[in-house]
Order: C-alpha cells, then sequence, then structure tokens
C-alpha cells in the first residue's frame, strides 16, 4: 500500500494514500510492541502523545510503531479498525481515492482529564475523539459528580472493548 506522511489539515501530520483504495481493503497494519495496559500507562504516565491501541479487553495494548500511528481520528473517518487474531488492521469503509488523507473514529476511552477535543470538521463531529458510549459515560459521571460534590467520584476501571479502540495520550500527572 502507496502511503504517505505529510501535514494535515486535521492535525499535525497525517497519513495519505498515493493510490486508489477499494473498499474493504486492509490499508495497514497497526503494528508495534504488545505490552501490558499498566506498563503502558507506567511508561507513559508523563508523555503528552502516545500511540497505544488496545486490544481484545484492554488489558493489552500496541505500543505503535509503524506509519499507521500517524492516521488522524475523524468522527466520519474512511476507514476502520479490526482486530483479527491479535493483529489490528485499518480497513477502507468505502473507495478512497487517491491523494486523500487517511482516518478512523479512534473511539477513545479511559482518558483522564483530557477532553481529546476533535477538529475533523465532518458534518456529525462528536467534538471529541472519545467514543460515543464513553461520552455519554462521560456526562453521566459528570451528572452524579454536580450531584454529590462532597463525594470524589472515581473513574471506573477498565472496560471491555467490543471493537479495537486507540487509547488516549495520558496526561502528565495521571496515574
Ligand atoms: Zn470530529
Amino acid at each position: 500500500m502507496a502511503l504517505i506522511v505529510r501535514s494535515s489539515a486535521i492535525h499535525a501530520a497525517g497519513c495519505y494514500t498515493t493510490a486508489p483504495i477499494r473498499r474493504g481493503q486492509r490499508v495497514i497494519e497497526y503494528s508495534g510492541q504488545r505490552i501490558s495496559k499498566d506498563l503502558a500507562d507506567s511508561l507513559y504516565q508523563d508523555y503528552p502523545v502516545t500511540y497505544l491501541f488496545g486490544l481484545g479487553d484492554g488489558s493489552q495494548v500496541i505500543d505503535g510503531f509503524s506509519t499507521a500511528m500517524f492516521i488522524n481520528h475523524s468522527c466520519r473517518g474512511n476507514c476502520e479498525t479490526i482486530e483479527d487474531e491479535g493483529r489490528v488492521w485499518i480497513v477502507a469503509k468505502r473507495a478512497i481515492p487517491a491523494g486523500e488523507e487517511i482516518t478512523y473514529d479512534y473511539c477513545l476511552w479511559d482518558g483522564g482529564d483530557d477532553p481529546c477535543t476533535c477538529h475533523c470538521r465532518s458534518a456529525k463531529c462528536r467534538g471529541s475523539m472519545y467514543s460515543a458510549q464513553e461520552l455519554r459515560r462521560r456526562k453521566a459521571a459528570a451528572r452524579k459528580a454536580a450531584a454529590k460534590k462532597k463525594k470524589p467520584v472515581k473513574r471506573r476501571g477498565k472496560r471491555k472493548a467490543s471493537t479495537p479502540q486507540q487509547l488516549p495520550p495520558r496526561q502528565p500527572g495521571n496515574s
């Protein structure tokens, strides 16, 4: 697959295809070392940017180290991710013409206080890179916190992911 990394209108660098891609085609593998989520949390707790991709139930992550880590989020991406026997692939949701930026929905979760603002500018932008489910959970948690201001609200632990989900950057100071 002919992919190049160059500056993007969405965010910093992006990944572009130089050849047309068929619908359903595997564009690239999200490759990198497999490490435990706990190890990733301790390794990257002070890093503003990480390239972690949750696998299976979320206890293992891929520490991204390939062109795929430059693919930006879009709430209406032209690709989606699939997990196949422990490997994660970026797959075209539709035909993609040469020159178009490759994007997929990160469906972030477990991001602490980071709002993970989205700049994808699609008509259905959620304004955040968190999954719709995670945004609902956060809204409910915020309501609960407002109702019970005296009790600190604990973040819920790892959630079982039915589809592979990218993890957001850890914020400095989070543990
Ligand atoms: Zn968006």
